[in-house]
């Protein structure tokens, strides 16, 4: 999209900005391809001198409407670094190192510097940023965390995204922020402090659980569980009102289950607390709804997901425990959730067909479904593996360093979807009604040929 006022808005950046300000048709054409075949000739380039210079550019763009896109090296290979937009090069004069820790092993750098450089810098550290990309010759530390750059030695050290510990944001509006784990005092004072920073959106997505009969749960253990999956969300909700009903604006997300519709064996306590949620949250958002408060509460529905829960519940079973097919890897569950939160006028989203299929199902034919969990329930959620020995996170973390960090996808990548044909269903509920209607019956049709073979 081209701003109406492309020479008031390069006026402003030369006025403006401490930095090269190129219109030019020449700079333009320079700028409009990357290492992809793509070709997109950019409104205009800016060369900023410093961080805050770029960050000046960023405002004034935002001032005339004008799309902006950042570059590093342009060695993106599927048009990421060409738009229509203005296009701020970071790599020529921000390249600076700001500091190195040895002893921590971290350094701040600007986005412009280009992967060899800052390893001939820590070389004398006999440190190395790990991920090398085959263009590390040129290729930019912003650029590499745009496009989460890996190379053959990300075997050995990780992705980008396991290299970096914090990043300094800049939205297009103009906020600045430090992101990453933030100590609680911190955070208490980042939350006093108001503004956009404190806004945000609420998500509510803690659990813990234990495969096991019921019988065979303790009290201790059926408590904690509730605990933290249903009084987790339950004090989550009542923080993240706190501070959202003052200023009658915020979105809680809660992270709910199809399980909290439809139960199943040998997770009672888990399933108790996730149908609790549901109760709880239908109560406070008709309370919200009384108050005609602006504060919205929406529940993500989830199907099965390919997390690391399953090498670190507790379980009792005598094989390993596995989510019940068919298993949706995180990002599909993490698409659903940031749609909901972006969305939260509905009261709830369903996250993958199983998760539609199983919840209309039980409203059809709760009976039928409860017979064929009984007869397939047990061994739907058990591989033919032996249980991992050793730590469960029941009472614990057990991923108490960032070295013990075990990522977001489970064990189960192979049989996972990475994609769900119901993400975009959802988007149209008129068509969601549809495929869910589809689903049930393909669903209640399969239990019938299974119930009826069922002596
Ligand atoms: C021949 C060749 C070989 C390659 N080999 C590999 C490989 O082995 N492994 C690999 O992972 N990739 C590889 N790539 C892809 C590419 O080189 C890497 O992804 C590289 O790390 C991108 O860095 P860059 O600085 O060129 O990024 P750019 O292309 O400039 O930018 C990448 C993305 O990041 C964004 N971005 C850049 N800077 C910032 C910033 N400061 N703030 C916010 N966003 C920013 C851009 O808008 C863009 O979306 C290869 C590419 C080529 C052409």
């Amino acid at each position: 999209m081209t701003p109406p006022d492309t020479s008031g808005l390069e006026a402003a950046l030369r006025a403006e900005v401490d930095g090269e300000v190129r219109f030019d048709a020449g700079s333009r054409g320079a700028y409009a391809t990357d290492g992809s075949n793509y070709r997109q000739v950019p409104i205009g380039v800016v060369v900023p001198r410093t961080v805050e210079a770029g960050a000046r550019a960023v405002s004034v763009c935002a001032r005339f409407d004008a799309p902006v896109l950042s570059r590093g090296g342009g060695t993106s290979l599927a048009g990421q670094s060409t738009n229509t937009a203005v296009v701020i090069d970071w790599s020529k004069y921000c390249t600076g190192v700001l500091s190195v820790d040895p002893e921590r092993r971290t350094c701040v750098v600007e986005p412009g510097i280009v992967l060899d450089e800052l390893n001939r810098h820590l070389a004398r550290h006999r440190l190395q940023f790990g991920p090398k990309p085959s263009t590390h010759s040129h290729c930019a530390l912003g650029g590499m965390i745009g496009n989460n750059s890996c190379g053959a030695s990300a075997q050995a050290y990780g992705k980008t995204v396991d290299n970096i510990r914090r990043l300094e944001i800049l939205t297009y509006d103009g906020q600045r922020a430090w992101v990453g784990p933030t100590p609680p005092d911190e955070r208490a004072r980042i939350v006093a402090g108001g503004g956009r920073l404190a806004e945000n959106v609420w998500i509510n997505c803690a659990f813990s659980t234990v495969f096991a009969p019921f019988e065979e749960i303790t009290a201790e253990e059926f408590e904690r569980v509730t605990a933290v999956t249903y009084l987790g969300f339950v004090n989550g909700t009542r923080s993240a009102l706190k501070r959202m009903l003052p200023r009658d604006r915020g979105t809680i997300v809660q992270v709910g289950s199809a399980l909290g519709e439809r139960s199943i064996p040998l997770q009672s306590a888990y399933c108790g607390a996730k149908h609790a949620i549901n109760g709880f949250t239908s109560s406070v958002r008709t309370e919200l709804l009384h108050r005609g408060s602006n504060v919205r509460v929406t529940v993500a529905q989830m199907p099965a997901v390919n997390t690391p829960q399953f090498q670190w519940v507790r379980s009792r079973l005598s094989k390993h425990p596995m989510p019940v097919p068919p298993i949706y890897q995180p990002e599909v569950a993490a698409r659903g959730v940031l749609y909901a939160a972006d969305h939260p006028g509905r009261k709830q989203y369903y996250v993958g067909a199983s998760t539609v299929a199983t919840i209309w199902a039980n409203r059809f034919v709760p009976a039928l479904l409860d017979r064929y969990l009984a007869r397939t329930g047990f061994d739907s959620q058990q591989t033919d593996s032996v249980p991992p020995a050793g730590l469960d996170n029941l009472f614990e973390p057990v991923d108490r360093t960032p070295a013990d960090d075990q990522g977001a996808h489970g064990a189960f990548d192979d049989g996972s979807h990475a994609r769900s044909w119901q993400e975009t269903l959802v988007r149209h509920p008129a068509a969601t009604a549809l495929g869910a209607g589809a689903a049930a019956l393909g669903v209640a049709r399969g239990l019938r040929r299974l119930t009826s073979r069922n002596p």
